[in-house]
């Protein structure tokens, strides 16, 4: 390749000579240096947009992996809520079921007792003498009573509802045991005379013995039988100084012949609460107490609910 300079003044024509080689080389590496130029460019922002890319798509997955974290805990807590929950309600249920049954069965055997008492068992016992028949089945009862209230405190919450209903439950069957006439009366278990018809030792003659007659010195401490109102305190005929106690459901319990009354009329006593000494007022031979229970008024054995 020739280069022809003609210049306008004088002068002669010049020719500059480029070897084609030259050329070609020179063109290819203006080609190269646009092309790196280029190219460099082009890696340069392709990389820095990559960075970009990168660093965005690191602070994604930093978001989605802590949004992922936060839901996994989340349900994690929720699942666990659900567990205890499920758990609480569970043994709410099995406690409200078990105090419910716990407390008809009470209802039930309580009822019955009473029933079978008056209707029944009151009659025989108001005219036959005490004999083969044992009187175990009211303490049985009593036992079961008290198996209930043991199953009915074991089903006990620290906190809610179903604990206070519990807890309510628990004292009323509490109170229906503490009022019933269970507790013997003297420190003796010695019984001079039984329930039922026997020779009378004042009036020599076949009468029926309306209580029990127990051992004591004058002085001996005498216990109420049972929680109750005093309805009666005070001499009254044969009965010499005696103690009347109302325990409710029917329940009367008579201390006579006492040498000293401790309680006033009106007063409520606890179960086993000393009320009075052991005496020999009015128709008495010797110190002893006349210990009565009545149901409904009628006279009935003690044996059958005083535990030794
Ligand atoms: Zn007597």
């Amino acid at each position: 390749m020739s280069i022809m300079y003609i210049p306008h003044h004088k002068g002669g024509v010049k020719t500059i000579r480029i070897s084609h080689y030259r050329t070609i080389l020179l063109t290819a590496f203006a080609f190269m240096l646009v092309a790196l130029l280029a190219l460099t460019g082009y890696t340069l922002s392709v990389v820095r947009q990559n960075n970009d890319m990168i660093v965005k798509h690191a602070e994604e997955i930093n978001d989605i992996m802590s949004e992922k974290e936060q839901l996994q805990a989340l349900i994690a807590k929720q699942a666990k809520e659900l567990a205890d929950n499920a758990e609480i309600i569970t043994t709410m249920q099995s406690i409200k079921t078990i105090s419910e049954e716990a407390i008809d069965d009470y209802k039930e055997q309580y009822e019955n007792m009473i029933v079978a008492y008056i209707d029944k068992d009151v009659k025989n016992i108001g005219t036959i003498s005490r004999g083969d028949k044992k009187p175990s089945s009211f303490k049985e009862d009593v036992a079961e009573l008290r198996a209930l209230i043991s199953l009915v405190e074991s089903a006990k919450l620290s906190e809610d509802d179903v604990t206070s209903k519990i807890a309510q439950k628990e004292a009323r069957l509490n109170n229906y045991l503490d009022a019933l006439p269970t507790y013997w009366p003297v420190n003796s278990r010695t019984i001079f005379s039984g329930f039922g018809m026997r020779f009378h030792p004042i009036y020599k003659r076949y009468r029926m013995h309306d209580g029990l007659d127990m051992a004591g010195s004058t002085g001996d401490p005498v216990y109420a039988s049972g929680e109750g109102k005093v309805i009666f305190a005070g001499w009254n005929g044969g009965f010499g100084n005696v103690i009347i106690i109302d325990h409710g459901n029917g329940f009367k319990t008579y201390y006579a012949h006492l040498s000293k009354i401790l309680v006033k009329e009106g007063q409520w006593v606890s179960k086993a609460q000393k009320i009075g000494h052991v005496g020999s007022t009015g128709l008495s031979t010797s110190s002893h107490l006349h210990f009565e229970v009545r149901l409904n008024e009628k006279p009935t054995d003690p044996l059958y609910y005083i535990e030794p």
